[in-house]
């Protein structure tokens, strides 16, 4: 995260971390509204949502988070990968199912295992008003469908099967960074 801080400070670009909506906000339960409007606006939205959820180590975040009532949200594919922009996104195909552990930006210090389809094919705009389609599975899948459930006013906690502590949270993790230096992996 220094890293990241420096390097925009270096090309002087200003960074704008925003508060973090926290669950039980009534805008988190609200289904948000259509982005018309491929403007600046929505470019400096976009922009703010990419620098809150690098400050709040987030993988994916989405606008009413910030409290924008819009649909719009970004993902982090990891690897390396861009971040995908997700304007009015809508689910158009899934496959398969996997039990994960999931987190929110909007509920700090909640982790419970979810149900989601593993593989996902969704149809998106980009900043700039043009459609797209991306396919995901496993865990970007599973990112995808959280964040677009935030833009139906749809939140994890209600799909929670069961409840995962921090401390089994951390004891997994650890095993998880164990099992891959065994097999020579980079955590
Ligand atoms: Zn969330």
């Amino acid at each position: 995260m220094l890293d990241f801080l420096n390097d925009d400070r270096k090309r002087g670009i200003e960074l704008a971390v925003r508060e973090i909506v926290k669950y039980p906000a009534p805008i988190l339960e609200k289904k948000c509204k259509e982005v018309v409007k491929f403007d600046r606006e929505l470019a400096n939205l976009l922009d703010d949502m990419y620098d809150t959820m690098v400050a709040a180590d987030g993988v994916g975040i989405a606008a009413p988070q910030i409290g924008v009532d819009l649909q719009v949200a970004i993902v982090d594919m990891g690897d390396g990968q861009d971040i995908i922009e997700l304007i009015n996104p809508e689910v158009v195909a899934i496959g398969g199912s996997e039990i994960d552990i999931e987190g929110c930006l909007s509920f700090p210090n909640l982790f419970g295992e979810v149900e989601r389809p593993y593989y996902v094919k969704v149809e998106a705009q980009e900043r700039d008003g043009s459609i797209y389609e991306i396919e995901a599975e496993d865990y970007t899948a599973r990112a995808l469908l959280h964040e677009i459930d935030h833009l139906n006013g749809v939140l994890f906690n209600t799909k929670i099967k069961k409840i995962v502590t921090l401390e089994e949270l951390e004891a997994m993790e650890e095993e998880m960074e164990m099992l891959a230096e065994g097999q020579g992996e980079e955590a």
